[in-house]
């Protein structure tokens, strides 16, 4: 499905350096900053650095390099964080709202990660 991507939406502007953000990470496919209203102790949202306005849209039309490079980057934040699954019995939630019925407010791909305490069995 083809998608219009907006460049006025504030993730772009926030990638553009326009409007200052909380970066917990960056790299060449990913920015990863904290949620400006956070819903856990830990509340990241990863964005890719291409113009994908949704899941959809990204899986669709992003290279594999970019695929395989942003999800790398949810990783190396929640490594950076301390909130990966291992031994001391941690974990996170990942979460991509996409489209109407999925509730997306910002056009610009994003995954919320969300960790630091334990997190309600159902998704609302
Ligand atoms: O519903 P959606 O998945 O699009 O959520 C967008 C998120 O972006 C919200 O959790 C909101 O708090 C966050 N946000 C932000 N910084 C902004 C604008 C929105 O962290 N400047």
């Amino acid at each position: 499905m083809p998608y219009t991507y907006d460049d006025q939406n504030i993730f772009a502007k926030i990638l553009r350096g326009e409007i200052p953000n909380d970066t917990v990470y960056e790299d060449e496919y990913a920015l990863a900053f904290r949620d400006i209203q956070p819903q856990a102790p830990v509340h990241v949202l990863v964005i890719p650095k291409g113009p994908y306005v949704n899941h959809d849209h990204f899986a669709t039309a992003a290279t594999d390099a970019e695929i395989a490079g942003y999800t790398r980057a949810i990783g190396k934040v929640c490594a950076a964080l301390g909130i990966a699954p291992g031994d001391d019995g941690q974990g996170y939630r990942t979460i991509a709202n996409s489209g109407e019925h999925g509730v997306q407010e910002v056009p610009h791909f994003h995954t919320h990660i969300l960790g630091g305490r334990m997190l309600g069995r159902m998704l609302k």
